[in-house]
């Protein structure tokens, strides 16, 4: 089987990341006018038009930039994000912000946003040494931070979750609404991988915590994965048959949960009385992989 196509895995650049230990490759590539920059502020990117905006050194010298990160290379032009302190709008009237969840752009962007978002993001919550608390430098083009007082190296962070369609021994669909989410909003259960723990062994314990139902080891299949920077996910996408149906509830982190037939979920979406999850979501991918077809217009 092959896996799930998902929205953002998609990327047409090298990351080159045997350049990344030259200590003088950003300054060298911020002189070279074919250079390429990236712009984030916050947890958005700018954009122009239907693209990322992807701006010369020169057009971008007048902005006060917080870290510079070397993103990789394609077709001979090198990729660097600059990364701003609030001061998107000093860019320009022509830039549009544009959050990861509404970016629908080519592969080439895409796999650059997700890439410049995610590290930014590790920069902006691993400031300090996590052994002695003394701020830590930017190495190897944004790729590392360094101790200077103990000399410890720190590495960005991917934290996986695991995100599963459950479906019951009728190859019903379990789907559930999170406590916060709007009354007509369903998603398939998801939960972070906790220490010392497997994947497979997550979607097994979340499962039951969440809704007490017991999964069958054997079945959890692998689906496919996708980064969610924001933080520092990867969701990682399983499908598994449970052993019981009767739901019981940790009520702090599910407000609903249901089994539904293919019948059933599809005249929800038709009548409008259910939501689906976003389309740049693995969650969506998973109940159209199960539907068999598009989970709604
Ligand atoms: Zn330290």
């Amino acid at each position: 089987m092959h896996p799930l196509d998902l929205p953002f895995v998609r990327s047409a650049h090298d990351r080159a990341a045997h350049r990344r230990t030259d200590p003088r490759l950003v300054d060298d590539l911020l002189k070279d006018p074919a250079t390429r920059l990236l712009l984030l502020d916050g947890d958005t990117v700018a954009t122009a038009g239907s693209r990322v905006a992807l701006l010369a050194p020169d057009d971008v010298a007048h902005l006060a930039v917080r870290t510079r990160l070397f993103l990789g290379e394609a077709d001979g032009v090198a990729y660097l994000a600059a990364v701003l302190d609030g001061s998107g709008s000093a860019a320009g009237p022509d830039l549009g912000w544009t959050g990861l969840r509404t970016l629908d752009v080519p592969d080439l962007d895409q796999g650059l946003a997700v890439e410049a978002i995610a590290l930014a993001q590790w920069h902006a919550s691993h400031t300090h040494c996590p052994r002695c608390g003394t701020p830590t430098e930017v190495a190897q083009a944004g790729w590392v931070r360094v101790c200077p007082a103990d000399g410890t190296h720190h590495f960005p962070r991917t934290d996986p979750a695991v995100i599963m369609a459950i479906t019951d021994a009728d190859d019903r669909l379990l789907l559930a609404r999170g406590p916060q989410w709007a009354t007509d909003r369903r998603s398939v259960l998801a939960g972070f991988v906790e220490p010392g723990e497997s994947h497979e062994q997550a979607v097994v314990r979340e499962t039951a915590e969440e809704v007490g139902v017991v999964v069958d080891p054997a079945t959890v299949e692998y689906r496919g994965s996708q980064p969610w920077p924001l933080p520092a996910s990867l969701m990682v996408g399983f499908r598994a048959r449970a052993t019981t149906t009767s739901l019981v509830r940790q009520e702090d982190e599910i407000a609903e949960a249901d089994w539904f037939t293919r019948a059933e979920l599809g005249a929800a979406i038709a009548e409008g009385r259910l939501s689906p999850p976003g389309r740049a979501s693995i969650a969506r991918a998973l109940i159209e992989e199960w539907l068999g077809g598009p989970a709604g217009a």
